[in-house]
């Protein structure tokens, strides 16, 4: 089997002036992210995803990948990644260069499934859970003065037991929201914060120390990605779980996370950190060090079943029968019809639990009509 033909495709989706969504760091109106096909000389097509605009992904995969992946045998996927960094050998370990990675990993992990006619997760290690605990990503920072405690209504309404939201604008603000959310949320659910990279380690260490009561599940981004000593800091001081790796790629970066111990949880992104190949090399060293993996989600649909796929594969280790803390995918409730538009059967995180799909390769049926709606270089 070989690949004979290989397209990216720019998806955007714009939210109307006034409706932005966003963090601390500031509001946002767009959504845009790269999907990639490839197809076979059997007929077989796969799926990716670059996080990553389109215009970058699109010219570092043509530039960089076109003629090694054009002829290539999908099951050589894994060789892939290390081709990445030796060549192009001065800049493999960017960040656009590691996402353009991504979606071609995952779009023949997607091929070699249905060629075989297993879900990708079976072949990733197999079956770790067949259900996995979607969370709601909510309460973010709006443009409007909706009350902040609506979006978290909605995400209990839709039968959410874990929420994630937005802190990281100030100590005040910061215990108000998490207060809030609590209180709607119930004191059995899981509640994580994400700062986002917005603070200094001294701050987060103030705000962490005053919502430690809230029994925070974990604390998301409490500093920038770059910002190393500031998690070394953190670790030492604050005694709520630290997480981070959205904005890390890499098995070279999360060693740096893994290896001196600077976070609780790694949070690898599908569609940056180098693909299901990489990921799974980030779950093994973080089992290391013992560390928790939850998967990062902000994509498309294509993303988003990529990373219920590598949930349902990696181990508990070292929890055995009794499993403390449910493995979590995340479910933006923004709107986004990337995410559910583009799937002809979308995913349906409400009531508390999500099937892991059974079709073959990432399990997904794309609309390929839907995906031309959203296409943003046409
Ligand atoms: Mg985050």
């Amino acid at each position: 089997m070989e690949i004979t033909d290989i397209e990216t495709i720019p998806l955007a989706h714009s939210l109307p002036a006034g409706e932005g969504l966003g963090d601390a760091r500031g509001f946002g109106h767009d959504r845009a992210t790269t999907l990639l096909r490839l197809e076979t000389d059997t007929g077989l097509v796969g799926w990716g995803e670059a996080f990553a605009p389109g215009p970058i992904a699109t010219a570092t995969i043509e530039t960089l990948f076109r003629d090694d992946v054009l002829g290539m045998d999908p099951y050589d996927v894994e060789s892939l990644a290390d081709r990445s960094y030796t060549d192009p050998y001065h800049f493999g370990g960017s960040v656009f260069v590691q996402s353009a990675v991504s979606a071609i990993d995952l779009a023949c992990w997607d091929i070699i499934g249905k060629s075989v006619e297993k879900p990708v997760y079976k072949l990733l290690g197999g079956t770790e859970r067949s259900s996995l605990t979607p969370y709601a990503s909510t309460m973010y920072f709006t443009e409007t003065d909706r009350p902040i405690a609506e979006p978290m209504r909605e995400a209990v309404e839709e039968g959410f037991t874990a929420a994630k939201i937005k802190i990281g604008s100030n100590l005040e603000e910061d215990v108000e929201r998490v207060r809030t959310a609590r209180e709607v949320l119930g004191d059995d659910a899981h509640l994580m914060v994400d700062i986002n990279g917005n603070y200094r380690a001294d701050q987060a260490i103030r705000t962490a120390k005053a919502i430690e009561e809230y029994d925070i599940t974990w604390m998301e981004e409490p500093v920038p990605p770059e910002n190393l000593s500031g998690y070394r800091e953190l670790k030492h001081q604050v005694d709520i779980p630290i997480a981070a790796g959205e904005a890390h790629f890499g098995r070279f970066e999360f060693k740096r996370l893994v290896g001196e111990r600077l976070v609780d949880i790694v949070q690898p992104n599908l569609a940056r950190c180098g693909g299901l190949s990489e990921a799974r090399k980030i779950a093994t060293l973080a089992s290391t060090e013992n560390i928790g993996v939850r998967p990062h989600i902000w994509n498309s649909g294509v993303g988003l079943a990529a990373a219920i796929q590598f949930a349902a594969s990696v181990s508990d280790y070292p929890n055995t029968r009794n499993v403390p803390e449910p493995m979590m995918v995340e479910f933006d409730r923004s709107v986004n019809p990337l995410r559910h538009e583009i799937l002809a059967d979308p995913f349906d995180p409400t009531g508390g639990s999500l099937d892991v799909p059974q079709a073959p390769g990432l399990g997904i049926d794309v609309d390929e009509s839907a995906v031309e709606r959203y296409r943003a270089d046409r």
